[in-house]
């Protein structure tokens, strides 16, 4: 059942559970206690190369182990983290987690590719984010390069605290990304101040490709702007063989999806960065 809840992100959001605002403080209240309990872990979705199929990426995705429900997802936790100030915590605790990993498997003896780390609109407005980002790569000797962090639209907006972090965050030598790119408050006159690599086509515009115009047109917009822009973009939620094939012809330059790869532990991560050829030349977590 939480496998099911867990697809439709929206589940949260029916009549039946907003009127129930207990339940919303209760649910906030076993976030907590989870957190202290040390009950979540990251899991990993890969994300690959559409040149030349090697793995280049890994997104960290947050999952609570319930004592009772099992492996909860991301969709079901992020909603009502996000609603109070324990977004800053738990974003706080994933980043942490993150680096704990890399240094894991720098010592197991891979490169490790790029990680990328989703960060909420909140946490990037507090002031101590940055801090905690420099204090936790020192703690963990992780070099800045192997990590990027996800951010969505609604950054861009004009709001001074989050472009300034985000300046300092790419200076730090850290990829930022833009989430679920096309979804949110689009202002495009941001996107030209901010410090980015990488668009992310959402997807809700990849879910009816081919045959959906609108979205063919909408993703194939997305690329040529992004290009044009120098970026990077990555598809996620690719499904079939055909949202492939066309985002391919398009020009999208990685692939995300259940077609080439769960989201998965991190032991399974790291058989798929030591499955990499040592001399193949995307087995570098550099840009690209
Ligand atoms: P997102 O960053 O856009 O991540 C993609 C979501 O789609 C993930 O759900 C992933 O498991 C799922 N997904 C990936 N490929 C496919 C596919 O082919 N088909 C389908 N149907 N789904 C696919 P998840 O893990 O439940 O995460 C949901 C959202 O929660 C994420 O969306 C992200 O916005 C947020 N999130 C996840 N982890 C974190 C975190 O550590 N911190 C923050 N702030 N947000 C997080
Ligand atoms: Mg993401
Ligand atoms: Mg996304
Ligand atoms: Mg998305």
């Amino acid at each position: 059942a939480a496998k099911n809840l867990g697809r439709n992100r929206f589940a949260l959001y029916q009549p039946a559970m907003t009127i129930d605002t207990r339940n919303f403080l209760d649910l906030e209240q076993a976030l907590r206690k989870a957190l202290k309990k040390e009950e979540f872990i990251l899991h990993y979705q890969p994300q690959y190369s559409v040149d030349d199929g090697h793995l280049t990426g890994l997104e960290a995705l947050l999952r609570w182990q319930h004592p009772v429900r099992g492996l909860i997802s991301a969709a079901e936790i992020i909603p009502i983290a996000e609603s109070s100030k324990l977004i800053v915590e738990l974003g706080g605790w994933v980043f942490e987690q993150a680096c704990r990993q890399l240094r894991l498997w720098l010592d197991a003896g891979v490169d490790p590719v790029r990680l990328a780390v989703n960060v909420s609109v909140r946490q990037l407005q507090d002031l101590h984010f940055v801090n905690v980002i420099e204090r936790t790569l020192t703690h963990f000797q992780v070099p800045a390069q192997h990590l990027e962090i996800e951010v969505t639209e609604s950054c861009l907006q004009d709001n001074e605290i989050c472009l300034k972090n985000l300046r300092k965050i790419e200076q730090m030598g850290l990829a930022i990304a833009i989430d679920d790119f096309g979804t949110g408050f689009s202002c495009l006159s941001s996107l030209k101040k901010l410090p980015i690599h990488y668009l992310k086509i959402d997807r809700s515009f990849v879910i009816d490709l081919p045959k959906d115009e609108n979205d063919a047109a909408i993703a194939t917009a997305i690329i040529a702007l992004g290009h044009q822009m120098n970026l990077k973009i990555i598809a996620e939620g690719i499904e079939t063989q055909a949202q492939a094939d066309f985002l391919r012809v398009a020009g999208c330059d990685h692939f995300q999806g259940y077609l080439f790869g769960r989201p998965m532990p991190a032991t399974e991560a790291l058989q798929l960065m030591r499955k990499r050829q040592p001399d193949d030349p995307n087995s570098h977590s550099g840009r690209g």
